[in-house]
């Protein structure tokens, strides 16, 4: 995680002020003074800069003039809701994926108001994270799926997948973000996966053995996005934080909350076990933030106040 004061977009002032002031003079004489319609406004490449590591999470601001101002940015075709923060100033939690290919990424912002639509561009910094290597054991029909798994496999994704589909315009969440459970981390968010000694896909949270049956608390607030029984995932939760920040708890042995239903930072969502493709009872914690799997640890270290702002 890493929080980066925002660069307002400079003007490089070349002209004193006395100077502009004669050049407007003699322009005005020149031409007939006209009102120009202010549509498009295009800052510079570099309006701000910002640096993460793959898998964190950037708290980015924006200067607005208008409060009313729709504000949003796009990252890798993933498309990031700015919500205001104050009068003057738009944020937004951005999410870097695991698998973001390192190097300086544009992100582009518009700012849009009844008036005018201004863009910006801030460059992102993306930095290589070393992920561990895991190798793991299962039982072969867990790995080598057969048709009619695999079906069910590929419907369970696609459900899942319309669960992150809603996009809230505000923040739900309340100050920071906590763990839902305590306990021991026992495959780390990003390894990359050996199975049977096939490659698999990398990790894609944070894995946490405790006990069966351990309350699994909400890391905050939020309204259930969807709740399942997957193939992989086992019984999990979806809780929606709003502006695309999505976060997961897996492989429970009981579910204690329904779809719509609004949960509070801390409330139980459902008991450690060891549903769907687990080895042990434990907590499959995930995050999806804009899109991107990101860290769930790069939230919880985001240090946010009593309003949910740092
Ligand atoms: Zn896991």
């Amino acid at each position: 995680m890493r929080i980066r004061p925002i660069q307002t977009p400079t003007t490089s002032t070349r002209f004193t002020r006395q100077s502009l002031l004669i050049l407007c003079f003699l322009i005005m004489s020149i031409f007939p003074i006209q009102v120009v319609p202010s549509a498009e406004h295009h800052h510079s490449e570099k309006d701000a800069q910002f640096r993460g590591k793959q898998g964190e999470v950037l708290w980015i601001e924006v200067p607005v003039n208008n409060p009313q101002a729709q504000v949003s940015g796009t990252l890798f075709k993933r498309h990031i809701p700015f919500f205001p923060l104050t009068d003057t100033r738009f944020a937004a939690i951005v999410g870097l994926d695991m698998q973001d290919p390192p190097g300086v990424q544009n992100m582009s912002i518009t700012i849009q108001t009844t008036e005018k639509t201004d863009h910006l561009t801030y460059a992102v910094n993306i930095v290589k994270e070393d992920y561990a290597v895991q190798h793991l054991t299962l039982p072969k029909n867990k790995v080598d799926l057969d048709a009619k798994t695999l079906k069910r496999v590929r419907l369970e994704q696609q459900e899942m997948s319309k669960a992150f589909l809603h996009i809230g315009t505000q923040p739900l969440w309340t100050s920071a973000f906590l763990e839902p459970i305590q306990g021991t981390v026992t495959g780390r968010f990003g390894s990359r996966r050996v199975i049977n000694g096939q490659t698999k896909r990398p990790h894609s949270g944070e894995d946490i053995a405790a006990p069966q049956g351990t309350p699994v608390h909400a890391m905050n607030t939020g309204t259930v996005a969807a709740t399942m029984d997957h193939f992989f995932s086992g019984k999990g939760v979806v809780i929606d934080h709003g502006l695309g920040l999505f976060s997961m708890y897996f492989h429970l042995s009981a579910i204690d909350v329904q779809t719509g239903q609004a949960v509070n930072k801390g409330e139980p969502v459902g008991k450690v076990g060891a549903t769907g493709r687990a080895t042990g009872p434990h907590l499959h914690w995930g995050i999806r933030l804009n899109g991107a799997r990101v860290n769930p640890y790069a939230l919880t270290a985001l240090p946010l106040d009593m309003k949910g702002r740092p």
